[in-house]
């Protein structure tokens, strides 16, 4: 769910909000042998991209004042959209929400050709925080367009990084959802096609859609390079890691996170007993504790760390004190910002991101 200038968006909500039934009394309710232990996925949370639209409009802020509008939300995640929106930000649909000549940020997830050339007919100035692997996949489609391929993109019809790929062209692309798609989708020439995908797939469930196509089209391509995102890849595969030892797993992320949806689905596939996903520690119900020992936990990519706390916070109230992180890889990329950021930042002589390479901390994510 994206917001607008006008619609009401929730504040970041306090940890424990509502009554809740105390440790001793879920412990009466189904007694657990052995200790509680948490087992917390890394990586978890903020990827490169997200880490970089995000900065990108806080920095505009500083730099160019408030407002700044941005289309769609940033990044899929509610705190995040609502502490940017408490600094001056204002989210709207479309460009035509923005008044002419205004500022506006197109979001991490991309945005198609058309939403360029509209931002351009009203005299907006722009800012590209589109993740540097959503235009890898964006050059893709106009690449194979331009050498006369088919294109099959697998993903999620409706999601803002699917529509942005698929109108790089759309005369050629035809999206398929989902494996049993796989098995319908018509094309016109089966000896030039290739597949392409949305960055935050499940892995697993795109390689069987892929397998069930190329079945039907035995000439299919595959992408030069992996169009699943590497922190997709490697909060899937975190886990995957945790989930066979997990009675209860906790994803935080918003519900139109596609990378956190998966990864609830992910940790139900590899054997965890139970998994749900909160946007805040305060939506996680106590019940789901009863008779459990162990718990994993996980965030999605545009998660910030702090509300991951606070879920650890809430588990240790309930005898869940025993951390140990699963390490399944280490991440270590930054992308440095939008040019016209860049541009922004070196006029005016600040050197904290982008220029000199280092990170700053978002005070979102602190
Ligand atoms: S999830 Fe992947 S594609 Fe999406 S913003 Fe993060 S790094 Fe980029």
């Amino acid at each position: 769910m994206a917001t607008s200038s006008t619609a009401p968006v929730s504040l970041p909500m306090p940890v424990i909000p509502r009554t809740r039934r105390t440790p001793a009394e879920i412990a009466a309710a189904a007694p657990v042998t052995g200790e509680r232990k948490v087992y917390l996925a890394a990586p978890r949370g903020y990827c490169a991209g997200v880490d970089r639209a995000v900065i990108a409009v806080e920095k505009a802020l500083e730099h160019y004042g408030a407002p700044v509008y941005v289309r769609k939300q940033i990044v899929h995640n509610l705190h995040v959209v609502s502490t940017l929106e408490a600094r001056g930000a204002i989210f709207v649909e479309e460009n035509e929400e923005v008044p002419e000549g205004a500022l506006v940020v197109f979001s991490a997830h991309g945005v198609s050709p058309a939403v360029v050339k509209s931002a351009a007919d009203r005299g907006l100035r722009t800012i590209d925080a589109t993740c540097p692997l959503v235009t890898k996949v964006h050059k893709e489609a106009v690449r194979f367009a331009r050498e006369d391929y088919e294109i099959l993109l697998v993903g999620h019809e409706g999601h803002e990084e699917v529509e942005g790929t698929y109108g790089e062209a759309p005369e050629v692309t035809t999206i398929v959802n989902n494996p049993e798609e796989a098995d319908t989708v018509q094309v016109k020439n089966p000896d030039k096609l290739i597949w392409l995908s949305q960055t935050t797939l499940s892995v697993d469930e795109t390689m069987e859609t892929v397998r069930r196509l190329r079945a039907r089209f035995p000439n299919l391509q595959d992408p030069p390079s992996d169009d699943i995102c590497y922190a997709t890849t490697n909060r899937q595969a975190a886990i995957k890691a945790i989930a066979p030892q997990a009675e209860l797993v906790i994803v935080v992320g918003s519900s139109n996170s596609s990378n956190s949806v998966r990864l609830v689905e992910v940790a139900l596939e590899y054997g965890a007993s139970a998994a749900y996903r909160v946007d805040y520690a305060s939506e996680v119900d106590e019940s789901w504790f009863e008779g459990v020992s162990s718990v994993g936990v996980t965030s999605g990519a545009s998660v910030p760390e702090v509300l991951v706390r606070d879920v650890l916070s809430l588990l240790a109230e309930y005898g869940f004190a025993n951390v140990e992180e699963v390490t399944t890889a280490e991440e270590d990329i930054l992308f440095s910002l939008p040019k016209e950021i860049r541009a922004k930042l070196k006029e005016a002589g600040d050197d904290s991101r982008g220029l000199g390479g280092r990170i700053v901390k978002s005070d979102i994510s602190s």
